[in-house]
């Protein structure tokens, strides 16, 4: 099965990864841990490439195609084998994150960067999406924790990120089945727990 953590930068997601993983891990189940952008060797030397400053700016297309090879290695060489394995792969991020930043935030088009990922992800389909919802504020406030941010989120980096967050909603609205959608600003335990009741279901 396939897992996916999704929510903007300061959601909480690496939090709840560990936390869900554990949890299954003591009901005797193999977890997978990953994340994109990365996941493989390769698809970590692509992220390393895109978030080196020796490179700013990435234009949006390249940004996109680049994750999506990325992803296309991640998939075939790493999440595909382990669920055919019967593994439990639980990533921090998928395509819904390059659907959200650079189809939504980056201008792409939602559409053009949903097909241009069909390429990479061969049918593959996340059994369920937990989507951290963020409220602006909050997630400002953790990135600041996290030494992300050393000044407030303020003017196009706050509609950016508002933006994101309001893609991952519309995509979750698009297939409520494969979607749990939370606030991220609920206590962690809260959260963790209405996770693996819905995977209790999703698992069985
Ligand atoms: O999830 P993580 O914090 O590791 O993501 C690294 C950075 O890459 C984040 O700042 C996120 O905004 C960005 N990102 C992106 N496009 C993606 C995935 C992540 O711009 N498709």
């Amino acid at each position: 099965a396939l897992i996916v953590f999704e929510g903007g930068d300061g959601a909480g997601k690496s939090t709840q990864v560990q936390a869900v993983a554990r949890a299954l891990e003591s009901q005797g189940r193999t977890v997978i841990r990953t994340r994109e952008p990365g996941g493989t060797p390769l698809a970590e030397s692509v992220r390393g490439l895109v978030l080196d400053p020796a490179h700013a700016p990435v234009d949006a297309y390249t940004e996109a195609l680049l994750f999506a090879s990325a992803r296309a290695d991640h998939v075939n060489r790493f999440i595909r084998p382990a669920i055919d394995r019967g593994d439990v792969v639980i990533s921090d991020r998928f395509v819904d994150s390059s659907v959200a930043y650079q189809g939504a935030a980056r201008g792409l088009g939602v559409e053009n960067v949903q097909e241009l990922n069909e390429w990479a992800l061969r049918g593959l389909t996340p059994d369920l999406t937990v989507l951290l919802d963020v409220d602006t504020s909050v997630a400002e406030s953790r990135r600041t924790d996290r030494g992300l941010a050393a000044d407030r989120m303020e003017g196009e980096d706050r509609i950016f990120h508002t933006v994101v967050n309001q893609a991952f909603r519309d995509l979750a609205a698009t297939a409520p089945k494969r979607y749990l959608v939370l606030a991220a600003d609920q206590p962690v335990q809260v959260i963790t727990d209405r996770i693996l009741e819905r995977l209790t279901e999703v698992l069985s």
